[in-house]
């Protein structure tokens, strides 16, 4: 017997329609590529996103083409989220940290028809275009006047213009709830960039799931600034979520430094942010330096990289914001884990606490997860087995856009398909998962496995040590043994035998690294985590002490 409710799509123009509805006049702040910050709201951003309906089905782009962006956190880029994909054409966000040959690669990979682009990206349009014979359309984010006459770009049109003319009018279309909406290739750091391709129906169950109170815990009273760009896995879904719960949102543009992120923080009385350590570790180094206090601030979601201790420490008693320890990936949209505490927690020490907080958490409804050994046996959940991490779950990918790389699911004796993050974790009887490293990333020394992240962790809480990357190096003995690579603090200063010094006592022995590198910079990749690969080989002339 089928129930009896009513059978409605799950589509992204209904979290528009919805924003617009019930929270019309609530704000969208953005602070622009041209510096100053423009005020909207969830009533004008949905006008304007019916504008871009209106242009797109003017340039005859039918339903699946991919209409492509290369822009920062914005009002616009938000209005082409709901624009595009609520007219059945596929959003797909680009990165533009890549290098412009990755980027055309990408662009071609995707068959991208349409363009639409930052004015501080004009340089890299300029660069590329001639390689992007399929896109027919470059739209230029800008006011008309701000349109450069000589841009060498075919029939390039601002913004503005293009959707200035167009009705507001627009009835979103019926699409079934299992069309593409989006996609996003993963940063690369693992072999060749690939792309997650995902549904309406995968966005909206994310989005629910993202806002629950134990998850980021979204609400219509929050004012939310996404640091994470709009580029990487759309801003881990927080403008669907925001759309959804009606929150004011807050982006901010190009300007990520800690003075720009702090001023539109207490400018905008934000209660809530999300980025990865990166940024947050240039904001407390502003604070820090300057002496500032957060006046609205009171959660903040960390991930995308291990979150150090002494930042969940900053964070929680110097600034006494919570920090929301997150896990997720590209090919999961992006949401695994987050870490929230569960009752019988709070009654815990503040040390033991910061354990439970330090790992990357509890999974959201919606996904399940276990670890294996190699021969895909799941092991217990103790938190001291460690093992591959294998997900599923309706906002996790099945396969790859055009099935590149082939099928990438493990099958478990009932049939059931798992997708293997990629990532070696441990699991605690209270469900709290613990990534102790990337497979590739594992340092094996005499059999023994050594957590790279539990060796920067440590780097990280000296007052001197800016970042710290720990990678194995060949042994003649052991196979490998792990050395720091550390970029210190401005002003500060840590010699090699102090900083090895300082790991006695926090780990055993043979986990201490052998050696502190001291560099100036450790490579980053596009979305702002640390190449180790780039690293290694860098240091491909090193030799371990004694060896
Ligand atoms: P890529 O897979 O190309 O690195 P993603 O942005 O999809 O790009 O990164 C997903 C990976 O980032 C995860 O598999 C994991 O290794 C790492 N990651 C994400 N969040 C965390 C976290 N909180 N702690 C440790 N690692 C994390």
């Amino acid at each position: 017997m089928l129930g009896q409710m009513q059978n409605q799509p799950l589509l992204i123009s209904s979290l528009i329609t919805h924003a617009e509805r019930h929270h019309g006049s609530t704000e969208i702040v953005s602070r622009r590529v041209e510096g100053d910050i423009h005020r909207s709201t969830w009533g004008q951003i949905a006008r304007r996103s019916r504008q871009v309906a209106n242009a797109l089905d003017g340039l005859h782009l039918a339903h699946g083409e991919r209409v492509a962006t290369l822009a920062w956190n914005g009002y616009r880029h938000l209005e082409l989220y709901f624009g595009v994909s609520g007219t059945g054409r596929v959003l797909h966000t680009l990165n533009p940290r890549l290098h412009p040959e990755q980027l055309a690669w990408i662009v071609n990979h995707a068959d991208d028809r349409a363009l639409c682009f930052d004015m501080s990206f004009l340089p890299l349009v300029q660069t590329v275009h001639a390689k992007c014979p399929g896109v027919r359309h470059w739209v230029a984010l800008c006011d008309s006047d701000k349109l450069p006459t000589d841009s060498g770009i075919p029939g390039l049109v601002s913004y503005e213009a293009w959707i200035g003319g167009q009705s507001a009018t627009c009835v979103w279309p019926d699409l079934d709830e299992n069309s593409a909406s989006s996609m996003c290739y993963t940063s690369g750091t693992t072999g060749n960039p690939k792309a997650a391709l995902y549904s309406h129906r995968s966005t909206l169950l994310h989005a629910y799931g993202a806002a629950l109170p134990d998850a980021l815990g979204c609400s219509a009273r929050d004012s939310i600034l996404p640091v994470v760009p709009m580029f990487h896995v759309n801003a881990w879904g927080l403008p669907y979520s925001a759309a959804a719960v009606g929150c004011k949102l807050v982006f901010p543009g190009p300007a990520l430094d800690g003075k720009s992120v702090y001023e539109l923080i207490e400018s905008e009385k934000v209660s809530m942010a999300a980025g990865v350590p990166t940024v947050w570790q240039m904001l407390l180094g502003h604070m820090q330096q300057n002496g500032l206090k957060f006046s609205t601030l009171k959660r903040t979601v960390i991930g995308g990289s291990a979150c150090p201790p002494a930042m969940i420490n900053a964070f929680n008693q110097t600034y006494g914001v919570e920090v929301l320890h997150a896990w997720g990936m590209t090919e999961m949209s992006p949401l695994g884990t987050v870490c929230t505490l569960k009752n019988a927690q709070l009654a815990l020490s503040a040390d033991e606490q910061l354990k439970v907080r330090l790992k990357q958490g509890r999974a959201v409804y919606g996904v399940d997860m276990k670890i294996v050994d190699e021969s895909g046996n799941e092991l217990p959940w103790d938190g001291k087995a460690y093992g591959d991490l294998l997900v599923r779950g309706p906002w996790i990918i099945a396969s790859y856009f055009k099935g590149e790389g082939g099928d990438p699911m493990r099958y478990d004796a009932s049939g059931k398909g798992w997708f293997p993050t990629g990532d070696v974790a441990t699991i605690d009887a209270d469900g709290f998962m613990q990534i102790t490293d990337r497979s590739k990333d594992v340092i094996k020394s005499g059999g023994e496995w050594i957590s790279s992240i539990d060796v920067e962790n440590i780097a990280m809480a000296h007052p001197a040590v800016a970042m710290a990357a720990c990678i194995g190096m060949r042994h003649p003995k052991w196979d490998e043994r792990p050395i720091v690579v550390v970029v210190k603090k401005p002003g500060t200063e840590v010699s090699r035998d102090e900083l090895l010094a300082f790991y006695e006592g926090k780990i055993a022995k043979w986990q201490v690294p052998d050696d502190v590198v001291f560099v100036d910079a450790i490579p980053l990749g596009a979305t702002g985590k640390m190449q180790k690969m780039t690293l290694r080989q860098q240091l491909k002339d090193y030799v371990l002490p004694g060896v």
